[in-house]
């Protein structure tokens, strides 16, 4: 890093073209799944009974027998051959929030003769030496293994390069104790429980044809684009992936200008080429444009089921990540790379769908679907309100805690928002009070009798500042975080939503057996439940500083920081709730805590010796360099005889105490951060905290000391890429 390496990477950046397309375009039809041993493929390929049988395990998400696993095992092999695959490998998402695989070659040797093998148990077990994979404690060293088993809900795929390619099937990580280590078993036992609850709920309701639900999601990505050369003359961002020192630019996102600007052909060559092989993977990318800040754009997907959702989410990222390269750009997803400006988020798209193709959250428009709707829609209010806290721990991370009520993102208060029009139906559900329809008539709402008003569906009534909102069919939990996986979000929210819905029938069947009809069992555990949870919604502006103290005055909880929010991962209700439906153990959970825990320590230990060395190394010698030089000029001026030196005295006193300033909080970070490094007291939580508390506020005075030092040292000698250069220049 230098001054003059700086100025090259301008130079070289404002030249530079999209790479020219390395092959013919293709039509949709063509790329769409291309690489994706789906259901088509499958049916070519497979037997018509082992197909029907395989199909069925798909859907379920129910395992596969012997016999039908190597005729799909062989299937897959001879499909992935002919498109010139030489490598299989199961991929999986252990609890680093990444994913994983091993590879291994089809090839094995008989009497030195090739053979290209892929059994059946290759296909559904696979066993990666697992040890190195965070646990939170878990798992001791020496029983260190896991496995990996294929999860059919997520159809296997192949993984492209000029070179190879390699047969990629998703799968789930386990101990051998059956203990969750990844993210994925978590997520299906999830969709079990809801599966089973929300049946439950539609039996009750009279419902025999639907056999299967399953939550849906669609996942909206936001991301920032710079040019790779400024990236890798950054040291914060290449370790961090979020800027440690930059002063704020003369121009930031004020003026509205980038949110669904024009894009530059640039920018939109990459995009064409990340959809392309979105698309040849078989994830449904349908929308782009530029965000609100500089250089940050959005993508999104069609939803499909949350499953399928977040292994194609996983994906997204990575292929993200690997075209920008190729364009002479870094992806980066964090959740605030640049302070002062927007950071990016994920829009979690929330519903629940039934094989019969009906959303359950779709309000509808008859009496009976209307009451369907509303219960469901009870359930997650119920649910939310509950464990508000659970939903905060899904979206806690050290990353986050940037963005969630910095005024562009939601509060870390956890509210739902309705819209006008259905919060008055909540209202007069309630309170029994009659509530006047668009004809002036006045109803009150019976479930079952009166029909809901009609409700809108089109983005008109939005509100942006709501952590969680209904928009129509779905909920939009809008807090995770742009770099997180989304298994953790839908895990809690699947368990919520289906623990709530139990309790409702359990009300509602008591009632049955009390004498109630349906009708009436409906109407007042719905009454009941959103007179004690309606405190949890919320229409109003989720940024204003009224909303923190109306939400303290109702009760809800805020978890301002992530450490805070951890907290409440194994408290007592949580680990109850996460048990009774099945999903995780009481020491699934306190592990699980402790790997959020321990990453938010790792996080901020990165963070905190990434920028000592960077003031160190970097900002304070191109400081004294200009001290010196200043001092020097004055000195000649003086010899020359110039009279008037007053000014120029001064910047060199307020140089020096900059310099000053930068090193003695150079010296209290490195106190701190080595205080608190020696010091985990094997407590991942108190380890946590010490880093909050203590590490990252001496991290910020040093930033403040190095930022304002940018502006004051000759632009000539700054050897970090500026701000208003990353953002603006590509
Ligand atoms: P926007 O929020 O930009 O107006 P949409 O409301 O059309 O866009 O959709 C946003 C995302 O929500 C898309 O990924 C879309 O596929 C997804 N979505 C739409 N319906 C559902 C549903 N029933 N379940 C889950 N996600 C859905
Ligand atoms: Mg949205």
């Amino acid at each position: 890093m230098s001054a003059a390496a700086r100025r090259t990477a301008i130079e070289s950046i404002v030249h530079r073209e999209p790479p020219s397309s390395p092959k013919a375009r293709e039509d949709l039809h063509e790329l769409f799944g291309k690489n994706v041993f789906g259901l088509a493929q499958m049916r070519e390929h497979l037997p018509e009974r082992a197909y029907r049988a395989l199909e069925s395990c798909m859907q379920r998400g129910a395992e596969l027998d012997p016999e039908l696993a190597d005729l799909v095992a062989n299937a897959m092999k001879e499909w992935a051959l002919e498109r010139g695959a030489t490598h299989f490998t199961h991929w999986f998402q252990p609890m680093t929030g990444l994913t994983a695989e091993k590879h291994d070659a089809f090839l094995g040797l008989e009497d030195g003769r090739l053979l290209l093998e892929f059994s059946g148990k290759q296909l559904v077990k696979g066993e990666p030496d697992a040890s190195s994979f965070p646990s939170g404690g878990l798992r001791a060293t020496f029983e260190a293994r896991g496995y990996t088993a294929w999860d059919p809900t997520s159809p296997a795929f192949i993984r492209e390069t000029p070179l190879g390619a390699t047969l990629c099937i998703p799968t789930a990580f386990c101990s051998w104790t059956g203990e969750a280590l990844d993210k994925k078993t978590p997520l299906l036992r999830s969709c079990e429980a809801l599966n089973k609850q929300a049946l439950r709920m539609l039996r009750l309701l009279g419902d025999e044809r639907v056999s299967f639900v399953y939550p849906t999601v669609g996942a909206e990505q936001e991301y920032f684009l710079i040019d790779r050369e400024f990236y890798v003359q950054r040291p914060d961002l290449v370790a961090t992936g979020r800027t440690l020192f930059g002063a704020r630019p003369p121009k930031g996102q004020e003026l509205e200008d980038h949110y669904f600007g024009s894009i530059s052909p640039r920018v939109l060559a990459f995009m064409h080429e990340v959809e392309a092989e979105l698309w040849s993977l078989g994830v449904p990318i349908k929308t782009r444009h530029n965000e609100v800040a500089p250089s940050q754009f959005e993508i999104a997907p069609v939803f499909e089921r949350t499953t399928l959702a977040t292994d194609h989410n996983m994906l997204t990222m990575e292929v993200l990540r690997h075209v920008a390269q190729r364009h002479g750009f870094q992806c980066l997803l964090h959740e605030k790379p640049f302070a002062g400006i927007n950071g990016s988020g994920k829009h979690n798209n929330w519903s629940m769908a039934t094989d019969t193709g009906e959303n359950l959250l779709e309000p509808g428009h008859t009496p009976e679907e209307n009451m369907r709707f509303m219960l469901f829609l009870t359930a997650v209010i119920r649910g939310i309100d509950t464990h508000a806290d659970l939903l905060r721990v899904s979206i806690a991370h050290a990353a986050n805690d940037h963005r969630l009520g910095a005024n562009e993102a939601p509060p870390a208060i956890i509210s739902i928002y309705l819209g006008g029009q259905l919060e008055a139906v909540v209202d007069s559900l309630v309170t029994g009070e009659a509530r006047r329809d668009r004809s002036g008539v006045a109803q009150s709402m019976r479930l079952g009798v009166t029909a809901l008003p009609p409700l809108p569906r089109d983005a008109t009534d939005r509100n942006r500042t709501s952590p969680f909102a209904f928009t129509g069919n779905k909920f939009e939990f809008r807090a995770v975080g742009s770099s997180q996986s989304i298994a953790r979000p839908n895990v809690f929210l699947n368990a919520i939503v289906a623990d709530s819905i139990a309790v409702l029938c359990d009300r509602i069947e008591e009632r049955q057996r009390g004498g109630a009809t349906l009708e009436q069992a409906a109407q007042q555990v719905v009454q009941e439940s959103l007179k004690t949870h309606r405190r949890v919604i919320f229409n109003g502006n989720g940024y204003s500083p009224e909303w923190h103290a109306e939400a303290e005055k109702r009760g809800l909880p805020n978890f301002r920081t992530a450490v805070d929010a951890v907290g409440r991962y194994a408290a007592p209700e949580n680990v109850a709730l996460l048990e009774r439906q099945g999903v995780l153990s009481r020491k699934e959970c306190e592990s699980r805590a402790n790997v959020m825990f321990e990453s938010y320590a790792k996080a901020i230990a990165i963070e905190a010796q990434s920028a000592i060395g960077i003031a160190s190394t970097t900002i304070l010698p191109a400081a004294l360099r200009f001290q010196a030089q200043l001092a020097e000029s004055i000195e000649a001026a003086r010899r020359a005889g110039v009279k008037s030196l007053a000014r120029q005295e001064a910047r060199l006193a307020e140089t020096a105490a900059g310099i000053e300033s930068a090193l003695g909080a150079l010296a209290a970070l490195q106190e701190r951060f080595e205080t608190v490094e020696a010091h985990e007291n094997g407590s991942p939580e108190r380890h946590a905290r010490a880093y909050r508390d203590e590490v990252i506020p001496a991290m910020t005075a040093l930033r403040e000391a190095c930022d304002e030092l940018e502006t004051l040292v000759d632009d000539e000698l700054w050897p970090l890429p500026k701000y208003r250069e990353m953002l603006f220049i590509h």
